[in-house]
């Protein structure tokens, strides 16, 4: 089915797209740790798989998008040994964990929706996966690649990279990782330092614990996403998605696991978006930088000179290809503020256009260039740019630079339906801050330029329209009267 080109971080390449069964994918996407305020790091995985998942299913396949929530086992400083990201906000406000968890899942699924986020079709929790990671535990243990020491069990790195490739996906080298952990990591119960924990022994404190046959404990944090991905997509299944900062240790101990307990390393494509910065830097709550969605959602942060609208968000990612970092900043939002606004303004001028004869100009190739980007490799930027080409041809016929048929017109309805609204998921927004006041004020202003005109008094009725064009508002005199919009 087409000729879809995705780059699969195991081979480091761009590989043909081929699922397992022709007609369906299964794809596995790591979701959020909820312990905190959803940010730009949720947005960015969850708006590249979201257009991955629209894109599949506007190609034919019947998809399986499997996205889980962490809510137990994902530890501070994402390590082995140490407080339970969750637990530990549970005890600084008093509250139960699974309060903290419900509470930032909600807070979650909210950002998600109003950043037009598709649903994926299960969403599975760690913590209503137990029994199960229990039980894969147990199979690569009985696999002879695991140990138990104190009530806790560890994946046995070494053993395991006598038979297979610890390193097939991050290309690291089991010399220089026990080189490095080999300091780190002093006084622990693993035979071997690179070793990683699949189940940890709860101490007295630890409010998150279930029994297991090795005593009262919690999973490892990588444990889940192989038990929950194999449980719903197979032991085999088509990809799985994340950001580049789960390459290791996370995504390589996933493969691991899967080989370790099913002799299969789960799925054919890995596929790894990359991060963002704000202001140049990395985003840290040190560094003053950050700014949760709801701050950029309302204009609230400090560093924020306004509010964004969650559309403006999403179509400043797909400004950038996925595999880019990606910085944000006033100027960068700003411009795709206006870019959004300038698509919008493109699809309504079509919707109102009337044909004035056959085409004078060519929009042929315009469908097959956006599915050949789209095709290679998701790559938004492109489809956009070719978006754009399409919003002047509009815009020229619509100021009878040129004609376009009533057959080209429909093209590119279909065509902005297509890649607009269906695959990239954009819908239409108001300029924020009063938007309604500006409606009333340029009616008001209109009129009066309207009742100068009838006075004849054109040198003011210039003045009005040169002084709002400054402003980037552009003034229309038809037949009917006179209308407003945004400078194109
Ligand atoms: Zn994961």
């Amino acid at each position: 089915m087409q000729d879809l080109k995705i780059y699969n971080t195991l081979n480091g390449d761009k590989e043909l797209f081929k699922s397992i069964n022709s007609e369906s994918v299964t794809m596995y996407v790591c979701g959020p740790t909820v312990y905190g305020e959803p940010h730009l790091g949720h947005a960015r995985p969850a708006i590249t798989f979201d257009i991955l998942f629209r894109y599949l299913k506007e190609l034919g396949y019947k998809v399986r998008y499997v996205r889980n929530i962490t809510d137990v086992g994902h530890l501070l400083n994402d390590a082995d040994e140490g407080a339970d990201k969750i637990g530990e906000k549970a005890k600084a406000l008093q509250l139960e964990p699974m309060e903290v968890a419900h509470y930032y899942t909600k807070k979650y699924h909210e950002s998600m929706y109003k950043l037009n986020v598709d649903n994926p079709s299960i969403e599975p929790t760690a913590s209503g996966h137990i029994i199960e990671q229990i039980e894969m535990i147990k199979k690569i243990i009985a696999n002879g690649f695991a140990y138990e020491v104190n009530g806790s069990v560890y994946f046995d790195v070494i053993k395991y990279n006598q038979t297979n490739n610890y390193g097939i996906l991050s290309r690291r080298k089991i010399e220089d990782l026990m080189d490095n952990s080999r300091a780190l990591d002093g006084q622990s119960d693993k035979k071997n330092p690179v070793d990683f924990a699949l189940w940890k022994q709860a101490s007295k404190e630890h409010i998150m614990r279930w029994p297991s046959p090795w005593g009262d404990g919690f999973p490892g944090w990588h444990i889940e996403c192989s038990t929950m991905s194999c449980k719903y997509l197979g032991e085999e299944f088509d990809i799985h998605g994340g950001g580049m900062d789960l390459v290791f240790p996370h995504h390589e101990a996933e493969i691991a696991q899967c080989c370790a307990a099913n002799k299969k390393p789960a799925a054919k494509y890995w596929m790894h978006n990359n991060m963002i910065t704000i202001g140049g830097q990395k985003m840290g709550k040190s560094l003053g930088n950050f700014i949760t969605l709801d701050e950029f959602f309302h204009g609230t942060h400090e560093k924020l000179h306004q509010a964004y609208h969650p559309m403006v968000i999403r179509f400043f990612l797909l400004q950038a290809h996925y595999r880019s970092t990606i910085d944000f900043s006033n100027d960068a939002l700003q411009a795709a503020e206006k870019g959004l606004l300038r698509l919008f303004n493109g699809i309504k001028v079509l919707n109102n256009l009337k044909s004035t004869g056959p085409s004078s100009v060519d929009i042929s190739s315009l469908k097959s260039k956006c599915d050949q980007a789209m095709n290679d490799d998701l790559n938004t930027p492109i489809v956009l740019s070719h978006l754009f080409d399409a919003v002047k041809i509009v815009n020229g016929a619509h100021e009878t630079k040129h004609s376009l048929s009533i057959s080209d017109i429909e093209v590119l309805k279909k065509l902005f339906n297509k890649y607009v609204i269906n695959i990239f998921g954009l819908h239409q927004i108001e300029k924020e801050s009063s938007n309604s006041d500006l409606n009333s004020l340029m009616k008001l202003i209109l009129e009066i330029r309207s009742s100068v005109k009838e006075n004849k008094n054109w040198a003011m009725a210039d003045q009005i329209r040169n002084g709002l064009s400054k402003l980037n508002i552009q003034i229309k005199d038809t037949k009917d009267g006179s209308s407003w919009d945004y400078t194109k």
